[in-house]
């Protein structure tokens, strides 16, 4: 066990949040930057700048990354992302090499799921599923007490889940149609705040807290698209927890109450009796504290 703190960084599509963990998952400091989405070279280049003045103010043990990636961990290699310029890169051995220290990559939703799972809502639990409902949907799974991430690592995608079949295109570089993050995510709220004259999301819950019935009712809407994703992981996986992330979560009961009914009324028993959805507990902080104790897992395993 290291006494050196960790950088955990929290690649988002509009921003990066980089941070100092301590060995026991605290964060300590953090910095935030804006994710350069003009090209790859631009995109490392800021990764790099986020990194650096954290590195700098003292030696660490370790850096991970949390990406919003397909992450290759058998060939050491970032696949590709849907919302940032990122694919085809040994992404750890690159950032391993600039700063001199061993370097991880794992995808941004498993690095919440694990820090949740660790720290916070799904604490105590084997079987998690966490959903960050932000630019898109992020997930990670915990499954049989340990984080799974399918055969090369690149699984795990649930915000990739065809909900409609014809319904519209998903977003990014994703060709695929009536996705889950295209019905369900911050992004689908903010177009549907738009469609009624509200400038985004956070505008929509403003409105329905005080009473806008419309506001009210889109956000139902929402919640029961997001209830009918719940009501596949239920059966298909049968968590303990579904943990609910990302600031479109901070709708809270005006997306979740509907997402509970449609999962009470459409998911298979015993899972749906049994599934706990609850609101994260760690916050924006999760990438960060997720990616920092993935480093540190890894640095056990090669010890
Ligand atoms: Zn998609």
């Amino acid at each position: 066990m290291t006494a050196l703190p960790v950088i955990g960084v929290d690649v988002g599509g509009t921003k990066m949040a980089a941070g100092i963990v301590g060995a026991d998952g605290l964060l300590v400091d953090y910095v935030l930057h804006p994710t350069p989405t003009e090209s790859q070279l631009k995109f490392l280049a800021g990764l790099e700048a986020a990194v650096e003045g954290l590195a700098a103010r003292g030696p660490v043990a370790a850096i991970g990354f949390g990406v919003p990636s397909r992450v290759d961990q058998v060939a050491h290699r970032v696949v590709g992302s849907v919302h940032v310029p990122l694919a085809g890169v040994d992404l750890a051995g690159h950032m391993s090499e600039r700063f001199g220290v061993p370097a991880s990559v794992d995808n941004d939703g498993n690095s919440a799921a694990v820090a949740e799972w660790k720290l916070g809502a799904g604490r105590g639990t084997n079987h998690m599923v966490m959903l960050t409902l932000g630019t898109g949907i992020g997930a990670g799974l915990i499954l049989g007490g340990r984080p799974y991430r399918g055969a090369l690592g690149g699984g795990a995608e649930l915000g990739h889940m065809v909900i409609d079949v014809d319904g519209p295109p998903c977003g990014g570089s994703c060709t695929g149609h009536g996705h889950f993050e295209t019905l369900a995510s911050g992004s689908a709220a903010s177009a549907r705040a738009r469609e009624l004259g509200f400038p985004d999301a956070h505008a929509l819950v403003a409105a329905a807290r005080n009473g806008d019935a419309r506001a009210v009712e889109a956000l139902a809407g929402i919640g029961r698209v997001l209830g009918a994703g719940l009501v596949t992981i239920v059966n298909v996986f049968e968590p303990e927890v579904i943990v609910i992330g990302g600031g479109f979560s901070d709708a809270g009961e005006l997306v979740l109450g509907p997402a509970r009914e449609v999962v009470a009324a459409e998911a298979l028993q015993p899972g749906r009796d049994f599934v706990r959805i609850v609101r994260a507990e760690l916050g924006p902080e999760a990438g960060m504290i997720g990616a920092a104790l993935i480093a540190l897992e890894a640095l056990g395993d090669a010890a």
